[in-house]
């Protein structure tokens, strides 16, 4: 019954017998904060089910490495990060829990589904189950490995055609690779720009569509380079200009290009479904019908199951029929046959303040009702959208005993300048009378003070004395 009870609430942590660790039960689980996720938590929301969101390490998922998201529908031209917060925003705003934990395991032999995870900060990993789960992990691209690469990643060198060609117009771009996905890359960019070069490591296509190579490679600016392998990508340090390439006999030589575009596949982030979900050759989740994996309950979407289109939009939609599956697999499950109550559309409680001035922070230490900790970030800043979201959590957390506000580094100047902030992530650990207890600087100092506060939780009072 105890059980029966926890299910319906859904989001209670429950004791399901005495001495058995604490363990939540909720209708969904949804692993992934990318687009796909962000999409099938507002849509589990809407329908009335509170979906836990487990955004691993990059809340925000693929698109926020682009600057520029041109096909996004009804957006011109959008960055990726202010179009994730967009979409977090409506997630939140549609009851959505976003929380930072990363999946190490999941057990889909057995009903409830267990799923293990752990956030940075945790030392012992967490267990929750779940009747349903959303699978929205995304890929990892393949990388070269060659110097250059990491340094002018975005800025010259790309993987995705569609997305990021349009900045280079009749520019020389390269494009690495020899099969289906090259050439799809050499059509698209082949309208775009000046000079298309395919460096092909081999002497001929992988791919199987020769009509198509055929008409591509006849275009007057499209160039292959068989037995070209790339061994360094040249630039002046903020884009690229040229690539060291090696040919078959060994003789070195450059290629001036602007851009270079990696189309040498990527892995879906699948490793933790081997042998418990069907997966095709290439690791990619097999689907039954409508984001249905093998397993009943389970649902996958985006890039974990699309070896070949890859587009934010087609995981928003892939994640908008996920949920409904889910959605419609829950009410047809006995355990779940009454909805939970909760209500919708509501704002998340306001945890963390934003300051917008120094006076506004120097108000609140007039206050003098506990410590302060004041969080410096910016939009821009990846590592600060990862901790953010423990940010956010630890404001909840310790709800009343400690006050939590942020700050936005690019708006607010005087409050980083007046503090000396040279680094972003910054927390600051104030005294009620407003003095310094603590800097932590990045996320390894973060990490710290994240353990510092797992000591804290639960207690009555909160001892900042020993942060160093
Ligand atoms: C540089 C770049 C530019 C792009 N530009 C465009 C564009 O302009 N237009 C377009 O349509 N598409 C673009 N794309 C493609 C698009 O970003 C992806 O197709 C889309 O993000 C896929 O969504 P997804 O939800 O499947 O995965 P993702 O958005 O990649 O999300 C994966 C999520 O899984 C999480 N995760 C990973 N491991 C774990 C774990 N163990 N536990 C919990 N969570 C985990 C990550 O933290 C991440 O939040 C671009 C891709 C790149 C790389």
């Amino acid at each position: 019954m105890k059980k029966f009870l926890c299910t319906l609430l859904a989001l209670a942590t429950c004791q399901l017998s005495s001495g058995e660790a604490r363990v939540e039960e909720v209708p969904v689980v949804v692993l992934g904060g990318g687009v796909g996720a962000l999409t099938a938590a507002t849509y589990l929301g809407r329908a009335g089910i509170t979906p836990i969101v487990f955004t691993g390490p990059v809340l925000g998922g693929a698109i926020i490495q682009s600057d520029s998201v041109q096909n996004w529908p009804g957006e011109l031209d959008i960055s990726g990060i202010q179009l994730i917060e967009k979409m977090q925003t409506q997630a939140l705003a549609n009851g959505a829990i976003l929380r930072p934990e990363a999946v190490l395991n999941v057990d889909f032999s057995k009903r409830p589904f267990v799923i293990t995870a752990k956030e940075m900060f945790q030392k012992e990993p967490m267990k929750i189950r779940a009747q349903a789960v959303i699978i929205a992990l995304g890929a990892v691209p393949n990388m070269l490995g060659v110097p250059g690469e990491k340094e002018y990643w975005t800025r010259g060198v790309y993987n995705c055609a569609v997305c990021d060609g349009a900045l280079y117009k009749d520019k020389v771009i390269a494009i690495v690779g020899g099969g289906d996905s090259a050439l799809c890359d050499a059509n698209y960019l082949s309208n775009l720009a000046k000079k298309v070069y395919i460096l092909v490591r081999h002497d001929k296509f992988k791919t199987v569509e020769e009509a198509r190579k055929k008409e591509i490679l006849s275009r007057p600016n499209v160039e292959v380079l068989f037995n070209t392998s790339i061994e360094e990508i040249k630039g002046d340090g903020e884009k690229v200009s040229r690539l060291l390439v090696q040919k078959k006999d060994g003789k070195k030589e450059e290629l001036a290009v602007d851009a270079l575009f990696l189309a040498i596949g990527s892995q879906p982030n699948t490793s933790l479904f081997q042998n418990q979900l069907k997966l095709d050759e290439s690791g990619y989740i097999v689907l039954k019908k409508q984001q249905q994996t093998s397993v009943e309950g389970v649902f996958a979407l985006g890039d974990v199951v699309d070896p070949e289109f890859k587009q934010a939009v087609t995981a928003a939609g892939d994640a908008a029929k996920a949920a409904l599956q889910a959605q419609r697999w829950l009410v047809n499950h006995p355990l779940l046959v009454k909805k939970e109550e909760k209500s919708q559309n509501v704002p998340p409680a306001q945890t963390v303040t934003q300051l917008a001035s120094h006076a506004q922070l120097q108000e609140e230490i007039q206050k003098k009702s506990g410590p302060l900790f004041v969080y410096f970030y910016s939009t821009h800043c990846v590592p600060c959208r990862t901790f953010s979201v423990y940010f956010q959590s630890w404001a909840k957390e310790f709800l009343g005993k400690i006050r939590f506000f942020k700050v936005d580094v690019d708006k607010v100047h005087e409050l980083s300048q007046h503090y000396g902030i040279s680094a972003i992530p910054t927390v600051l650990v104030l005294d009620k009378e407003g003095k310094i207890l603590y800097t932590g600087r990045g996320l390894n100092d973060l990490a710290d003070l994240g353990s510092h506060l797992e000591e804290m939780k639960g207690r009555e009072s909160i001892d900042l004395s020993n942060l160093r």
